[in-house]
């Protein structure tokens, strides 16, 4: 049993499919909302881990000029990274608008745009909110309405 469960939130987000050719595609993409504990919990595991691993490479002979300085300034990037986290993007799969194929996206931090390649004709597929596509193609600013 998880201790996260409950901690989770998963929403579909509209998504358009782009080809370089042209093709266009709208699905959805499963994207968690994490909770700020939950945040928390993970941004402290991973900092706590790379801490740990800098004060053990103090005792081992000449890892200890680097490798606690590398350890430490890891868990502080992990930290801060983790810490600001809201979203996270599901593993998952999409239909190839060119082709049909299927197409494989990791889980993965949110950070638009996505890119993947089709298993099946190669080509690459742009992932971008379909919300932002609207907005920017019509040249409406949210920030006017
Ligand atoms: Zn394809």
């Amino acid at each position: 049993m998880r201790e996260d469960i409950g901690e989770i939130e998963t929403k579909l987000l509209a998504i358009q499919l782009r080809m370089p050719t042209g093709e266009q595609a709208c699905t959805q993409l499963p994207i968690t909302v994490l909770s700020d504990s939950l945040r928390t919990r993970r941004a402290f595991r991973a900092f706590g881990f790379a801490f740990a691993v800098g004060a053990v490479l103090i005792v081992v002979p000449l890892m200890h000029l680097i490798g606690p300085l590398v350890s430490w300034i890891t868990a502080g990037v992990l930290l801060v990274r983790r810490l600001s986290e809201r979203e996270r993007l599901l593993e998952c799969k999409v239909v190839c608008p060119k082709c049909g194929g299927e197409a494989h996206i990791a889980e993965q931090r949110v950070q638009w745009p996505i890119v993947t390649l089709c298993s099946s004709c190669k080509w690459q597929i742009t992932c971008v909110p379909a919300a932002a596509v609207t907005a920017h193609e019509t040249g409406v600013s949210s920030a006017r309405v």
